[in-house]
């Protein structure tokens, strides 16, 4: 790619600059200082912990800075392609830690802080978390970016800026209650805003044809409304190396030329009250993990984020020289979920519209560019728009669809000909009742690579909701599965093992996570054991601390920890964990000298605010928690706490603190998990379903290292075909019975018999997610558990195995992957 000659190279610019790039602990404390004095106004006498972490934090985005520009110049340099990871969400967690990590810095930022009085833990603690996710599939774009950076592969995450992130989650009376979550108010010193790359963004109105200059008929869409998108950059440092990749997260604007109608006329209120709206696209993430049917709002943000990302593809591409034509073989963009998937759509708008080339050449690219990941089975969560909303809000987008779905179903006429149930199927356009847009169609259809997210998941996409593309193009079909990115969720969240880590393997295994195999060399030796122990009680204790800080309740960590974190959903199966705890209250009620190894139940996750089965099931566990956490005559063997507002701060705390992980879901219904591989990492043993990836966690830990329980997919489908009747369960087995009873009576809610009823009723009456009918199973696998857990040395034995084989697990895998074999990507090692 030819490139434009820079007047000033970084080198020129920085030479001398030392506050600003050294990396010994006097340079870093006299960088904190200047930041204080400059950039916050403060003196260290006056100054707060808070500013201490500003100071710091803009001190680290300094050392970054030479790294950053440098990587953006050698990939324009180089002119090779750049992966663009389109994701609606990205739940990225606190930076300073991690940047720390990444860079090396960790010690000398400790030695500075402690030299101006401060202690850098306390001083992490102040980030407030950028939580622009929701959970696991934001999650995944966030580990996905720091692979890339790791691995040089030049690469750009888009997204959108929301100003406010997931809500915080506040337990009142055992119900969750939101509240809005402002991150930015203390302002964000990660991000540069780059007021000068912005784009405009169409909305609403109308299409109409023109004859063009040569004589050629072609659309123009005429919007209602224009808003403008502006880059917000935040730097994605590589772990030892120089990359420094970008996020570029856009936030709307008022287009202030639009209004000058409203200015003329004199009415400057509705002016200012149209700036408002536009403002509002990118207020607020949706705090749901399945899709807010029908929300304008949400198609609006989806586009905004979408079109502004591809415009900024062809204003790099311009700035370079390259030909239009050569679009795909610069850029590989990948659609994390449908979410982007209106991009396919305006590809082709920006290609034909507005760059003139013709329909053909147009969708050799677009399906040369995309790819799409499938993130869920679940039928109510494929998204579609009605299409009245879709027409109003994306006239010319709805014509495209058309067009790109009358030439799809010719060649399904083609290839399946006197199938018409078929065509029907698969149809961009959903017929049944309200006519839909189907962006998951639209995504398939627009993409050369169509992937699940682990093995299990990918052969049932390609037997299920996508059968009939897999019929027609099994090439497209791959299975990527996922993974966690090692430096934030073992290296940063448990120093005791990383230390031990360290120690035994040397520095270069959170590059190199197979390395972990030959801890299984050690697990003879009871001093080695011994340690690992040390390292896991210290982290339970740290967590047991901070439950107590946070919920009263007091943990003993040598009790046996077991976890189940992750969003709060039916088909997750957090009642199935509950029924069990119920089990052992009732056995030792019954029976008092009942005995086994004492266990601390801890729970963690949001429940989206419009879904009332998830909400009365933190309000049950909080209720069980209060009555056993509070009876002298079980609180020796069992205690139960709900962590309130799981987030990726005190996940950090949360998975290196666990002896046992409850992966439970119904087989079939978890696309992968990501948290399973994180818990797995930090030692703990599996307690699960054959879903999602724990299929892979078992195959490579072995049968005999993993507590495996509960019916199969199949089984599910199959006993679901059947008609599922959850009364059957419950009359043949009358300790389930007792349960449901005891929960039902209003005896973990003094007395009330309502307030559970639902729950209650569901399960016996529908049990969508067959609790029921693996709660034996369930029950009868957790006294192997605690079996197991009562042989230390052999339960210490099997933890190591499992972070031993849990390599696979790590996003860097994934990564290497997905630029393989989807993205057809090179790495670009960068020089500073
Ligand atoms: C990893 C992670 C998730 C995903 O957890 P699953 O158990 O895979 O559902 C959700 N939220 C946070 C904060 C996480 O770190």
């Amino acid at each position: 790619m030819p490139h434009a000659k820079r007047a000033t190279s970084s080198a020129t610019i920085l030479s001398g600059a030392d506050v600003r790039t050294g990396l010994d602990s006097a340079v870093l404390q006299q960088a904190v200082l200047d930041h204080l004095y400059y950039s916050l106004g403060r003196l260290p006498a006056v100054a707060t912990p808070a500013n201490y972490y500003r100071a710091l934090a803009l001190a680290i985005r300094d050392r970054l800075q030479q790294r950053w520009i440098r990587t953006s110049e050698t990939y324009f340099e180089r002119g090779r392609k750049l992966a663009c990871y389109l994701s609606a969400e990205f739940l990225l967690g606190p930076h300073l830690g991690n940047n720390l990590l990444n860079l090396g810095l960790e010690q000398a930022a400790r030695e500075a802080l402690t030299a101006l009085g401060q202690d850098l833990d306390a001083i992490l603690d102040c980030e407030p978390e950028p939580g622009l996710g929701n959970g696991g599939l934001g999650r995944l774009a966030a580990c996905y970016l720091d692979s890339l950076a790791t691995l040089q592969y030049p690469a750009i995450g888009y997204g959108i800026r929301y100003e406010f992130g997931i809500f915080a989650q506040e337990i009142r009376d055992g119900w969750q209650t939101e509240r809005t979550d402002k991150w930015l108010s203390g302002g964000n010193p990660w991000e540069i805003a780059k007021p000068d790359i912005a784009y405009e963004v169409k909305w609403g109105g109308h299409t109409e044809r023109y004859i063009d200059d040569d004589g050629a008929e072609r659309r123009r869409w005429v919007p209602y409304r224009v808003v403008r998108g502006i880059a917000y950059d935040t730097p994605i440092q590589g772990y030892g190396v120089d990359t420094c990749n970008t996020l570029r997260l856009w936030s709307a604007e008022a287009a202030e030329s639009f209004d000058f109608q409203a200015f003329n006329t004199g009415d400057y209120f509705q002016a200012v009250d149209a700036k408002l709206r536009s403002e509002t696209i990118t207020k607020v993430l949706y705090p749901n993990d399945e899709p807010a049917i029908g929300k304008r709002l949400r198609l609006a943000q989806q586009y905004f984020f979408v079109t502004c990302s591809l415009q900024d593809m062809l204003r790099i591409l311009d700035l370079a020289g390259g030909a239009i034509e050569q679009f795909a073989e610069h850029f590989a963009v990948q659609l994390n979920d449908t979410h982007p998937s209106i991009g396919v759509a305006e590809l082709m708008r920006l290609l034909i519209d507005e760059r003139g080339l013709d329909w053909d050449a147009a969708w050799t690219i677009t399906v040369a560019t995309f790819g799409y990941t499938n993130h869920t089975l679940l039928p109510e969560a494929l998204e579609t728009w009605p299409l009245p909303l879709f027409r109003e809000v994306l006239p010319r987008h709805l014509e495209i669809i058309y067009e790109i779905n009358r030439r799809f179903l010719d060649e399904v006429r083609a290839c399946f000909p006197d199938d018409s149930a078929r065509v029907a199927r698969m149809s961009l356009i959903g017929e049944a009742g309200e006519k839909q847009v189907r962006m998951a169609h639209l995504a398939c259809v627009g993409s050369h690579a169509i992937n699940g997210v682990a093995a299990l998941h990918s052969e049932l996409l390609k037997a299920s909701v996508l059968s009939d593309f897999h019929a027609l193009w099994p090439e497209r079909f791959s299975n990527k599965t996922n993974g966690v990115t090692p430096r934030r969720f073992l290296a940063l969240a448990n120093p005791g093992l990383r230390a031990l880590l360290d120690e035994t393997l040397g520095a270069s295994w959170p590059v190199d996570l197979g390395r972990l195999r030959e801890l299984e060399s050690h697990i003879d030796d009871p001093a080695f054991r011994e340690r690992w122990r040390a390292v896991k009680h210290a982290n339970k204790q740290r967590l047991a601390d901070y439950v107590q800080a946070h919920t009263g309740i007091v943990l003993d960590p040598d009790w046996l920890f077991d976890i189940q974190v992750k969003r709060i959903h039916e088909y997750k199966r957090q009642h199935l964990n509950l029924l069990h705890i119920v089990t052992l209250y009732q056995r030792l009620k019954t029976y008092p000298a009942f005995s086994f190894p004492p266990r601390a139940f801890l729970f963690g996750g949001k429940a989206a605010p419009g879904y009332f089965t998830a909400k009365r099931i933190i309000k049950l566990i909080n209720a069980v928690a209060e009555t056993i956490n509070a009876d002298p005559e079980v609180n020796g063997r069992l205690k139960v706490a709900f962590v309130p507002n799981f987030s990726v701060k005190n996940a950090q705390l949360i998975y290196p603190a666990a002896d046992l992980s409850e992966q439970i879901s119904t087989a079939g219904k978890e696309a992968s998990g990501t948290g399973n591989m994180k818990f797995m990492l930090n030692g703990a043993l599996t307690i699960g379903t054959l879903d999602g990836a724990n299929v892979e966690m078992r195959d490579e830990v072995g049968a005999e290292n993993f507590f495996l329980f509960g019916r199969t997919a199949d089984e599910v489908a199959r006993l679901q075909g059947e008609g599922y009747r959850p009364a059957d369960y419950l009359a043949g087995d009358d300790e389930l019975k007792a349960v449901m009873e005891l929960i039902g009576s209003g005896h973990f809610s003094g007395g009330d018999s309502e307030v559970f009823r639902p729950l209650v009723e569901n399960l016996t009456q529908s049990d969508p997610f067959l609790v029921l009918a693996d709660y034996a199973a369930y029950v009868a696998c957790q006294e192997g558990v605690s079996a197991a857990w009562a042989d230390q040395e052999q339960w210490t034995r099997m933890s190591i195995i499992n972070c031993a084989r849990g390599g696979k697990f790590s996003s860097d895998r994934a990564i290497a992957e997905y630029a393989r074999e989807i993205w057809g990507l090179q790495s670009v090692p960068i020089q500073v």
